[in-house]
C-alpha cells in the first residue's frame, strides 16, 4: 500500500482558502523556516479514499466483536460523540475558564466538570473526584502520590513500601515505583485471589499503602476486602482501587464502602469511550475522608454566582493542564445521565451475566484457570491445546481470520497460556455465540490439523509480524 507520502503530487491541495481581506503583514524572519515543510500535497479524494482504506484495515468495536479482558471495550454510543463535538464544548478554549472577565462563558462546561465529579465520586462511594489524570495508570500515579502527601502531612517518614498483588496490571508497580515507594508483591492463592496470611505478614509499620483491584485480573473478587481495609488500616496504610475492572460492580458495590481510600476510575473503559492506540483517555480519581485536603486542585465549586475555581490549601499539586481530556469527561457525562442509577446497576448485571455465559460455554474446550464462577471476565489457560503445540498465540491469530478481535493473551502472567476473555455488557448472545462457535472450532481444529492454526492469519492485509521489530522500526520491510 502507498504511504500518502508517496501519493503527493506538488501542488495538489485538498481545501481553497478564501483571499485575504486583510493586508498581507510580513512574519519576522526569526519565525520563518529556512525549507519548506515536507507535508504530503494530495487532492481531497486522495485523502478520503487514503483514510478510509486505512480504517478498514483496522479492528474496532464498531466492526468487530472485541472481547479484549482487562481493557472493557465496550461500544461507544454515537450519542455521546454528539454531545462532545458540540460546539460550546469542542470549541472551547481552555483558558477561558481561568480568566475571571472569562468565566461566565464557560459555566456549562464548568457545571458539566463539577457534576461529572460528583458523580464519579457517589459512584465510587468516595467524598469528592478530580478528573485531570489522563489515563489509568496516570490516574494510579495521582493516587500513589496522594498517600505520599498523607504520609509526608502527618510526618509519616518510616513509611516507604506499597504492597500489591503479583495478579496486579503492570502499571499498579511501576506507579509505585515511580512516586518512589518500594514494592513487595503478595502472590495469589490456588483459588486466584489474594493469599491474606501473606498479606498480614507484610503489613508492617513501613507500609505505606496496598494497591488492589477488586474484582482483580483473574476475573475473581477479593472475598477478604474487608478485613483487607481493617488490617491496613490498624498500621495506618491506605488503600489504593485499581478502577480498571469497575464494570462488574458499577451501580452494584462502591469501592469507598468496602474501605478503599482512592480510586482511578477508567473513562475509557467503564463509562462509554472505548480505548486503545494509546488514548485519549482519562483516569478520572475520586477520594475518602483522609486524601481529600490533597486533592489536584484547582477545583470547581459551586457558589450563589455559579461556578469558580477554588485553589486547595494543602493540594499535591496539579496533574495535568486545566481539566484534562475534557471532551472524554463529556462522554462519561452523557452516559451517566443517560443511565442514570437504575441503568448503571444494569450494567453490572450484564457485564458479570454475559462473562459467565461464555465461561460456561468454553470451559469443556479450554481450562477454567479458577472453579468457580466470574465476574465480568472469564479466564481460560490454553494449556491442553500447547501441550499439543498450539500456543495462546496461534488461537488469538485464528480468530482474526474468523471475524473477531483477539481476547487479551499472556496476561495475567500468573496463568500459563492464558487467554481473558472480556465481552462487555453491551454484546447480544448472538455475537457471544457466534464468537464461542469459532473458539470451539479452533479447539477441534487443535486436535485435527494443528498446523492450520500456525499460519494464521491468512486473510488479512498481513500475517503474522515480526512484533519486535514492527513496534521498534516503523520502516521495517516487515510491515509490507
Ligand atoms: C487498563 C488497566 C490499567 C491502566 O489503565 P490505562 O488507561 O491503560 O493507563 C490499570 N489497571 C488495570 C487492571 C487495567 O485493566
Amino acid at each position: 500500500m502507498e504511504l500518502i507520502f508517496e501519493k503527493s503530487r506538488a501542488g495538489r491541495r485538498a481545501v481553497s482558502l478564501e483571499p485575504l481581506d486583510v493586508p498581507e503583514a510580513p512574519l519576522s524572519t526569526e519565525f520563518c523556516r529556512t525549507a519548506a515543510l515536507p507535508l504530503p500535497e494530495v487532492g481531497e479524494l486522495d485523502v478520503v479514499r487514503h483514510f478510509t482504506l486505512l480504517s478498514r484495515l483496522n479492528f474496532g468495536v464498531d466492526s468487530h466483536f472485541y472481547p479484549l479482558g482487562s481493557c472493557t471495550m465496550k461500544y461507544n454510543p454515537k450519542v455521546s460523540e454528539l454531545v462532545a463535538a458540540l460546539p460550546g464544548f469542542a470549541a472551547l478554549h481552555p483558558h477561558l475558564s481561568t480568566a475571571k472577565v472569562y468565566e461566565p462563558v464557560c459555566q456549562g462546561a464548568l457545571e458539566l466538570v463539577f457534576e461529572t465529579e460528583r458523580m464519579l465520586a457517589e459512584i465510587g462511594g468516595m467524598k469528592a473526584g478530580c478528573l485531570q489524570p489522563m489515563a489509568g495508570a496516570h490516574g494510579e500515579l495521582a493516587g500513589v502520590l496522594l498517600i505520599a502527601a498523607y504520609h509526608r502531612d502527618k510526618g509519616n517518614t518510616h513509611k516507604r513500601t506499597i504492597l500489591i498483588p503479583d495478579s496486579a496490571h503492570g502499571t499498579n508497580p511501576a506507579t509505585a515505583a515511580m512516586a518512589g515507594f518500594e514494592v513487595r508483591e503478595i502472590p495469589s492463592t490456588a483459588a486466584g485471589t489474594m493469599d491474606f496470611d501473606k498479606l498480614v505478614e507484610a503489613l508492617d509499620d513501613t507500609v505505606a499503602g496496598v494497591m488492589m483491584t477488586c474484582p482483580n485480573t483473574h476475573g475473581l473478587f477479593e472475598p477478604k476486602v474487608h478485613e483487607v481495609a481493617e488490617r491496613a488500616h490498624a498500621v495506618d496504610a491506605l488503600l489504593y482501587y485499581d478502577g480498571a475492572n469497575l464494570n462488574a460492580i458499577v451501580g452494584k458495590c462502591r469501592p469507598g464502602d468496602l474501605g478503599f481510600d482512592v480510586m482511578h476510575f477508567n473513562l475509557h473503559k467503564t463509562f462509554a469511550t472505548p480505548h486503545g492506540m494509546g488514548g485519549p483517555g482519562s483516569g478520572a480519581i475520586a477520594v475518602g475522608e483522609r486524601l481529600l485536603p490533597y486533592l489536584p486542585g484547582p477545583k470547581v465549586v459551586k457558589g450563589p454566582d455559579g461556578y469558580t475555581l477554588e485553589a486547595i490549601p494543602k493540594s499535591m499539586g496539579r496533574m495535568a493542564a486545566f481539566f484534562g481530556n475534557f471532551l472524554i469527561a463529556v462522554r462519561a457525562y452523557a452516559f451517566l445521565r443517560h443511565y442514570g442509577g437504575d441503568g448503571l446497576a444494569s450494567v453490572g448485571e450484564n457485564a458479570v451475566l454475559n462473562a459467565n455465559y461464555m465461561f460456561a460455554r468454553l470451559r469443556g474446550a479450554y481450562q477454567a484457570a479458577f472453579e468457580g464462577n466470574c465476574m465480568h471476565e472469564c479466564v481460560l489457560s490454553a494449556s491442553r491445546q500447547a501441550d499439543k503445540g498450539v500456543h495462546a498465540l496461534d488461537i488469538a491469530k485464528a480468530l482474526l481470520d474468523r471475524g473477531f478481535h483477539a481476547p487479551t493473551i499472556y496476561f495475567p502472567m500468573t496463568v500459563r497460556e492464558c487467554l481473558m476473555i472480556e465481552p462487555t455488557e453491551t454484546e447480544s448472545k448472538e455475537t457471544m455465540d457466534f464468537f464461542c462457535d469459532a473458539m470451539l472450532e479452533i479447539a477441534r481444529l487443535v486436535d485435527e490439523d494443528p498446523n492450520a492454526l500456525h499460519a494464521a492469519p491468512v486473510t488479512m492485509p498481513v500475517s503474522r509480524l515480526d512484533e519486535v521489530r514492527a513496534a521498534k522500526n516503523l520502516n521495517c520491510a516487515c510491515l509490507t
